[in-house]
C-alpha cells in the first residue's frame, strides 16, 4: 500500500498592503492544486509586519527563524507601510529573515505568458531565470558616514564579495542551467572596478569546470541591459551579484508584463532551510485594500514553492492554469490594461485547473 504523502507544513506571511490580497488568492490556488495530486496542505498564518510592529514595536518576534524552521517553506506577501519608517520593516522583517536563515540564492524567473501586454514590444517566448547573490556586494551593508552634518558629509559604501558566496550562487545557477537549455551568463563589470568582480569572474570560471554540459558566457552589466531589451531569447539562465541581479531583475520583470506578474524565491543554497517565496513587487499602498492588485507574482511563488519541495505536478498546474486564464484579456487585472479584480484573477485561474 502507498503511503500518503505527508502535507505540505507552510507558514503564510499576508504582511501589509496589498500582500494580504495577492497571498489569499495564492493559497486558495496552492491548496487546490495540491488537493488534485492527492495531497494536503496545511498552513500557519503569522500577523508579522507593519501592524505587529506598531501594537508591539516589532514586525516579528524574537525566535521567528525557529518559528519558520518547523515548516517546509514560507509564503510571503509584502511589507511597508507609510507610516512606519522602511528599514524597519524591510530589515526588521524580510532582510532580518533572510539573513538569520541564510538565504544566500535569490531565483527570479521571468515568463512572457501569451496574451499578456508589456511595455517592450516582441516578448513572445521569453523564459529567462535570475539567480541573484542575496547577501554580499553593494548590499552587504558595510560602511559609514563620516563628518557628518559639517557640510562635507562623507557617505562611504563598502562592496564585499567572497569566494565561498560567490561559489554557493555560482553552483546553484549551474545546476539550474543543466535542467534548462545548458547557457548561463554571468554578469558583472570587470572592465571598471577591479577587485570584486574579476573575482566573480575567475571563480564562475572554475566553477564552470565541474559542469562540462553548461556554456559559459561572461557578459557586462551594461551591455546586458541592452541585450535584455533588444534580444531577450537569447537569455536564458543569469548569474549576477546582489545591486546588478536587483536591477536587472525589475527590468526583466517588464518583459513580462510588470510588477504583477514576477514571482521570487529565496533559497538556501544547501536547501536544508526553508525558503521564503514572494511575489517581487512590495506593498503598493496606492492599490491596497481595493482589489486592484495582479495575483500572479504570488501564485507563481506558490508554484516556484511547490516545485522545490517535489510537488512538480502541482506547480505545473497552477503555470498551465495561469497561463490559460491570461489569455483571455476578460481576466487582466489593472495593471494588465484590464478592469478583472484580483478575485476575479484568482477564480479564473482556480476554474482552468483540472481538480
Ligand atoms: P514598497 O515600499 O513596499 O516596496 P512600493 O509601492 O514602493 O511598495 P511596489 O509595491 O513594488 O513598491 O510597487 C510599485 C508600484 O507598482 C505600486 O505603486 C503599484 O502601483 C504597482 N504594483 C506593485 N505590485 C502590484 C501588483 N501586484 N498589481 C498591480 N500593481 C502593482
Amino acid at each position: 500500500m502507498t503511503q500518503p504523502a505527508a502535507p505540505v507544513r507552510l507558514a503564510v506571511i499576508p504582511g501589509d498592503g496589498v500582500g494580504p490580497e495577492v497571498v489569499a488568492a495564492a493559497v486558495l490556488v496552492m491548496r487546490a492544486a495540491v488537493a488534485a495530486e492527492g495531497g494536503e496542505l496545511k498552513t500557519t498564518e503569522l500577523d508579522w509586519g507593519g501592524e505587529r510592529f506598531l501594537r508591539e514595536g516589532a514586525a516579528m518576534p524574537a525566535d521567528a527563524a525557529a518559528v519558520v524552521k518547523t515548516h517546509d517553506a514560507v509564503l510571503f506577501g509584502a511589507v511597508g507601510r507609510p507610516d512606519v519608517p522602511d528599514h524597519e520593516l524591510v530589515w526588521g522583517l524580510i532582510i532580518g529573515l533572510r539573513q538569520q536563515l541564510d538565504l544566500a540564492v535569490n531565483v527570479r524567473p521571468v515568463h512572457a505568458f501569451p496574451g499578456v501586454p508589456t511595455k517592450v514590444r516582441d516578448t513572445d517566448g521569453v523564459d529567462l531565470v535570475i539567480v541573484r547573490e542575496n547577501t554580499e556586494g553593494e548590499y552587504v551593508g558595510a560602511g559609514g558616514l563620516a563628518h557628518a552634518g559639517t557640510g562635507h558629509d562623507l557617505g562611504i559604501e563598502v562592496a564585499v564579495h567572497s569566494r565561498r558566496v560567490i561559489e554557493r550562487a555560482a553552483h546553484h545557477a549551474f545546476a539550474l542551467a543543466e535542467q534548462r537549455s545548458g547557457r548561463l551568463s554571468l554578469v558583472t563589470k570587470s572592465n571598471a572596478m577591479r577587485f570584486g568582480y574579476p573575482l566573480w569572474d575567475r571563480v564562475v570560471t572554475e566553477v564552470a569546470e565541474q559542469y562540462p554540459a553548461v556554456e559559459l558566457e561572461i557578459v557586462l552589466v551594461d551591455a546586458m541591459a541592452a541585450r535584455m531589451i533588444q534580444s531577450p531569447r537569447s537569455l536564458d539562465v543569469l548569474l549576477a551579484g546582489n545591486l546588478f541581479g536587483d536591477i536587472l531583475s525589475d527590468l526583466a520583470a517588464v518583459l513580462a508584463g510588470g510588477m504583477g506578474m514576477a514571482p521570487s524565491a529565496n533559497i538556501h543554497p544547501g536547501g536544508q532551510v526553508p525558503g521564503i517565496y514572494e511575489p517581487v513587487h512590495g506593498s503598493a499602498p496606492d492599490i491596497a485594500g481595493r482589489g486592484l492588485a495582479n495575483p500572479v507574482a504570488c501564485i507563481l511563488s506558490g508554484a516556484l514553492l511547490l516545485d522545490d519541495l517535489g510537488h512538480t505536478n502541482a506547480a505545473h498546474g497552477i503555470r498551465e492554469a495561469v497561463a490559460a486564464a491570461l489569455l483571455d484579456p476578460v481576466n487582466h487585472t489593472p495593471d494588465l490594461g484590464g478592469d478583472a479584480t484580483t478575485a476575479d484573477l484568482a477564480s479564473a485561474v482556480l476554474n482552468r485547473m483540472e481538480i
